[in-house]
């Protein structure tokens, strides 16, 4: 089998505005997001993209050698170009994997794919998540508990404006006592989506263990299964020849 080609697109903003996040990502959010991955994928090939590079870093050539893109946006997502989300969404609906974290849910991309406002709640308040598996047999739950914690994170919650997720795979349950919808994953075209809850830049959510796991069972999961090209052939030359029927 070939290795998986993964691109994990950053932002690439806050790291740059805020020192503590720079603290926790001091070579930025993506570059430990991909390094993650390259820890539990070792066998894939895992670059990375930012908003700032030419066409943020996703010219068609790069799009068309990448089998899953993992996207972390947030106070950036304005400035992204449209033509990039259209090209974008060509290659997930011909059946590249995106795997979108966290404040990804109002990414102009997940949006477009999903038809949905994607809005939620939220809160910073430093308190505990925790998620549970409610899809043990899912393989983006294969080697986690029945749940795990993060002892800080932001808070999302109830009601996230999504369309009914194909599979749920993980709910999150906050200190505050808010619900979320927190691992979810759907297919538009021949396109596997997993969008997946934890990460807000100011905790060090993308060094823990349980994360990565499951970052990188979603990468896997949201493989390509095959291609399928957007036309509309004529189909003339027919399987089986067709009688020709006499009028009256
Ligand atoms: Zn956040």
């Amino acid at each position: 089998m070939k290795p998986l080609r993964v691109v994990v697109w950053g932002e690439n903003v806050h790291e740059h505005k805020n020192p503590a996040v720079a603290a926790i990502y001091p070579e930025g959010m993506h570059a430990t997001i991909a390094a993650g991955i390259r820890e539990l994928l070792p066998a894939a090939e895992v670059g990375t993209a930012t908003l700032q590079e030419p066409d943020h870093g996703l010219t068609e050539s790069r799009l068309a050698e990448t089998d899953v893109l993992v996207w972390w946006g947030h106070m950036a997502h304005g400035q992204v170009e449209d033509r990039i989300v259209d090209r974008v969404q060509k290659r997930v609906l011909e059946g590249m994997g995106l795997v979108v974290l966290h404040s990804g849910h109002y990414a102009k991309i997940f949006k477009r794919l999903l038809g949905t406002t994607c809005s939620l709640t939220w809160r910073e308040a430093d308190e505990r998540e925790r998620l549970w598996v409610c899809n043990p047999g899912h393989p983006i739950a294969r080697g986690i508990d029945r749940y795990f914690e993060l002892p800080r994170e932001e808070m999302y919650g109830e009601p996230f404006a999504i369309p009914t997720p194909d599979e749920q795979v993980f709910i999150s349950w906050f200190e505050g006592g808010e619900v979320f919808r927190s691992g979810c994953c759907w297919t538009r075209g021949n396109g596997r989506i997993f969008y997946f809850r934890p990460g807000h830049e100011t905790y060090p959510t993308y060094h823990d263990r349980n994360v990565r796991r499951v970052i990188a069972n979603g990468v896997e999961w949201a493989r390509p299964q095959g291609v399928w090209i957007d036309s509309c052939p004529n189909a003339n030359e027919s399987p089986e020849k067709i009688t020709p029927k006499t009028a009256g």
